[in-house]
């Protein structure tokens, strides 16, 4: 590190949690960010300004006028541009040695195995159950920490799955497919209160710092945030061991 870069990150690295080594740590990072809307425009604003090296940043959506209620990577100037390049744009404003990549496609098959395994924590910022199990699903092969994300209404939750912890459950043990537990609830179609996302993509971001700088311990369970009485509850999440993704 150069005397900016210990400038720049010196409160993290006066942390005795994360000092000079988590912060060599966290540049030397990679996140792979799916979603660049409510959830991941505070992430990658985050990450980027934490000193996280690399950041790869997938959205196939371009930004709306009801998007910047929340949406708080993007403005006005960048209607209509892809939500990818658009938080790009934003990460590198913050900090410009963060080496930020922008996939403007829906990362799917191939593409997202290819794009999970070389990352170091993958974290889920869709609102699409599909995406949701395609990630967990390429997680699980590539062995990679996955932390999950999600808000609606006034309600969100936190998930931090690690195929590292061999007790440790999957998404699809918590939300097993075909169930009916899968209702697909949507922003776009159900609403969803401002800050709810930043307080939850807040929580991502914690989380994945934590996971590539060793700092703490890693959220366990799953997390669930009542923004209308201002309550987090936590739940166990047991291994499921017949799932269909984790078991055997
Ligand atoms: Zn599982």
């Amino acid at each position: 590190m150069n005397d900016e870069a210990l400038l720049r990150y010196s409160r993290q690295i006066m942390l005795e949690q994360i000092d000079i080594a988590g912060q060599e740590r966290l540049l030397a990072g990679h996140a792979l960010v799916v979603g660049a809307g409510g959830l991941g425009s505070p992430v990658a604003l985050y990450l980027a300004a934490a000193g996280l090296g690399r950041l790869t940043l997938a959205d196939d959506d371009a930004v709306e006028l009801s998007n910047l209620q929340r949406q708080i990577a993007h403005g006005m100037a960048d209607l209509d541009r892809p939500k990818a390049e658009s938080a790009r744009d934003a990460a590198l404003a913050v900090n410009p040695d963060c080496d930020v990549r922008a996939i403007t496609r829906r990362l799917e098959a191939e593409a997202l195995a290819v794009a999970v395994a070389e990352a170091d924590v993958v974290l889920d910022c869709t609102d699409r159950f599909e995406s949701r199990y395609a990630i967990n699903a390429a997680c699980r092969e590539a062995g990679v920490p996955l932390v999950s994300g999600a808000a609606i209404r006034f309600s969100g939750q936190l998930a931090v799955f690690d195929p590292r912890d061999p007790d440790g459950p999957c998404y699809a043990c918590l939300y097993p497919p075909g169930e009916g537990g899968d209702e697909e609830l949507r922003c776009a179609e159900n609403g969803v209160v401002a800050p709810l996302v930043g307080l939850v993509g807040c929580f991502q971001a914690l989380e994945a710092l934590k996971l590539v700088s060793g700092a703490g311990r890693v959220h366990r369970g799953l997390s669930t945030f009542d923004g209308l009485v201002g309550q987090w509850r936590h739940f166990r999440v047991p291994r499921d061991p017949a799932c269909p993704v984790c078991s055997g």
